[in-house]
């Protein structure tokens, strides 16, 4: 898979003028982790491996950070976790993030195990990372991706702190984000990945001149970042943009969906699977239940992938119905279906600037754990200035990957990764001359 990304790039990168050296530097991660840990799972003292992908860091490391998620889920592999790392240097740089590019993981599948069993490997991964001078606000941050979240990076912060008579990290809060807000988390990072791609999207269509009023969508997966899609949605957001004009009409987790073209009654969907943590057994007279793979091909005009990678690949590219797919999933689009989509006119909106409303309430949460510490009444004046800072620089983003791709009939692909692999290029040059 990080053969084929490169391979990719490497297009991108003679289009946009970059020079071998860039390219060079990120096909070969500063640093690939991994090291094996014996958590208790199950009763049993297991082993198992904490893998990770330092890619590349265009910024002073030291100062700023490697940044990118931990992930949780039996498909982890070394090659994954480069290939995301790699995602993540882009998405930093386009973003305008100060972070270098990185993704840890551990395979395992965590809805198999009980908290106590997710407890004891997380203590455990943090401990080792910590002694491998991993994990450190000014070299390695993680935060929550597939299969973690708050809790799990609030098991992390408190497992350093515990340390940190010994470690003497300074700005130790700074060590991990996606925390829980009470626990020096940053309000409006729950839900800042789907906040960011509506703002996105909603902007792209202002751009393109795309009524989005009554816009279809089709949402696969229904965890952190799908669900709250669905729930913005529903909401009647604030700051002036609501996103009731968009209606979505599917939904799935790995183990099936609901359809419904006319839309979906989402606050129903969202009180019944809050109780069940299954599509299952949704009235059929509200919905059609599908598979989470007949979602991919239904007559909607946007899909939101936002599960898992490779979901559109050159074997089923030609199914597409939606006019526009939204990775809100990282390389849910293969390389080898780019051209296929973009053969059939179908528009992707690439998950290096849709999905990056994650990292960028990470960043805010990671300032400020390095200063101030935030009282709760501060909480709703912080959440609003949280969204609005968010919206400026999703939009901004989006209005340069547009201005390019219409400057050069470029994809808006091809532009994201131009702009992003020529930044990063320029910092690397200041960094080493
Ligand atoms: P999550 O673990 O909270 O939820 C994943 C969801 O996907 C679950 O509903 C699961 O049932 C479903 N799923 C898994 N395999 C599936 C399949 N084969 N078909 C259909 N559904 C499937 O994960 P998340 O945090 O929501 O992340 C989803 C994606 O978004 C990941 O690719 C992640 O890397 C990306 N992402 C997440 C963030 C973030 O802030 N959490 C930020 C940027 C990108």
């Amino acid at each position: 898979m990080f053969r084929e990304k490169i391979c990719e790039l490497a297009d991108y990168a003679r289009l946009g003028g970059v020079s071998d050296e860039t390219m060079e530097e990120l096909a070969n991660p500063k640093k690939r982790y991994e090291v094996k840990i014996r958590p208790r799972l199950a009763g049993k003292q297991t082993s198992i491996y904490v893998w990770g992908s330092l890619n590349c860091n265009p910024h002073s490391t030291g100062a700023r950070p490697y940044k990118g998620g931990i992930r949780f889920h039996p498909a982890v592999t070394p090659d994954i976790l480069d290939t995301l790392g790699l995602d993540m240097t882009e998405k930093c740089e386009i973003a305008g993030l100060p972070f270098g590019g990185a993704k840890f993981g551990v395979a395992i599948d965590p809805t198999k195990h009980s908290k106590v069993d997710l407890r004891d490997l997380t203590e455990k991964a943090t401990e080792q990372m910590l002694r491998d001078r991993i994990l450190d606000p000014d070299f390695y941050v993680p935060g929550p991706d597939m299969g973690t979240n708050s809790e799990i990076m609030f098991w992390m912060y408190n497992k350093v702190a515990e340390w940190n008579s010994l470690a003497k990290l300074p700005n130790v809060a700074a060590i991990v984000t996606g925390k829980p807000v009470e626990c020096d988390g940053c309000p409006g990072r729950e839900d800042a990945t789907s906040r960011g791609l509506l703002m996105l999207l909603t902007e792209y269509f202002r751009l393109a001149k795309i009524p989005k009023a009554g816009s279809t969508l089709a949402i696969q997966g229904f965890g952190n970042v799908g669900m709250n899609i669905a729930k913005l949605i529903a909401e009647a957001d604030d700051l002036g943009s609501s996103y009731s004009q968009y209606k979505v009409a599917a939904v799935c987790d790995i183990a099936g969906g609901l359809y419904n073209p006319q839309g979906l009654d989402i606050s129903n969907v969202l009180r019944h699977y809050g109780e069940r943590k299954t599509f299952a057994d949704y009235p059929n007279d509200k919905a059609d239940t599908i598979t989470p793979g007949e979602l991919l091909f239904l007559p909607v005009d946007i899909l939101i992938p936002a599960a898992l990678e490779n979901q559109v690949t050159e074997d089923n590219a030609g199914r597409i119905s939606a006019s526009h797919i939204c990775e809100a999933a990282n390389e849910a689009v293969t390389p080898t279906a780019q051209p296929i989509l973009h053969e059939n006119g179908k528009i992707v909106i690439p998950g290096i600037i849709a999905n990056v409303g994650g990292v960028t309430v990470s960043y805010f949460e990671w300032r400020r754990n390095r200063g101030e510490r935030r009282h709760a009444v501060d909480y709703s004046e912080d959440l609003t200035w949280v969204k609005t800072e968010l919206g400026k620089i999703m939009t901004t983003m989006i209005n340069r990957v547009y201005l390019k791709s219409k400057q050069t009939g470029w994809s808006l692909t091809a532009a994201a990764h131009v702009l992003a692999l020529q930044g990063i290029e320029q910092k690397l040059k200041m960094k080493h001359q």
